[in-house]
């Protein structure tokens, strides 16, 4: 079996912008790619689990989110950190337009996404980490079993209740990867 480092993608990946869904507007967090290169060296499948309440919000299209991916992926690929799978919950409770107005198993802090994931790519999710920058993030980690979820800091105005790590920097992910015993 095989172990993730699932990557939340706004306030993780990219920078948060609101609703971002156009190439031209994307701004790499400091260290993503660093942090990347490091976690596939040390043997993690990358895996990005995405709520996308725009696209149950009507302002963009999954055809939109999946050209950016496309790009996204060539970019970690060039990285010499390339994505292994991309999942997105383009689901909303309450301001989805239609069929995307409900609760999913797949939104975030539900851990469907994870689940999902571990059947596709035979992962082992014990031995699995995700940073998020939600506390729905810590809480879909939690309820998949994973191993540690780290919180990268300045996002939640409060703490959040489910066990986590926090960081304040990619960097201090990275560090802790390379800190751990190999198995
Ligand atoms: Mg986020």
């Amino acid at each position: 079996m095989q172990k993730a480092l699932f990557l939340d993608r706004d306030g993780v990946i990219n920078h948060e912008t609101g609703y971002l869904h156009r190439i031209a507007d994307v701004r790499w967090i400091d260290g993503i790619f660093s942090l990347a290169r490091t976690a596939t060296e040390l043997g993690y499948q990358l895996v990005v689990v995405t709520n996308q309440a725009g696209i149950a919000r009507g302002l963009y299209t999954e055809a939109d989110f999946e050209t950016l991916m496309d790009w996204m992926r060539a970019e970690f690929a060039a990285q010499g950190a390339p994505l292994a799978a991309v999942y997105y919950s383009p689901y909303h409770p309450t301001h989805g337009i239609g069929d995307y107005k409900r609760d999913h198993e797949d939104r975030k802090p539900n851990p469907g996404m994870l689940l999902r994931a571990a059947r596709d790519l035979n992962l082992d999710l014990t031995a699995s980490i995700l940073v998020g920058d939600r506390c729905s993030d810590i809480a879909a980690a939690n309820a998949a079993g994973l191993r540690a979820a780290f919180l990268l800091t300045g996002t939640e105005p409060n703490p959040c209740p489910h066990p986590h790590q926090t960081i304040s920097t990619l960097a201090d992910l990275e560090l802790w990867l390379r800190n751990q015993p190999n198995d």
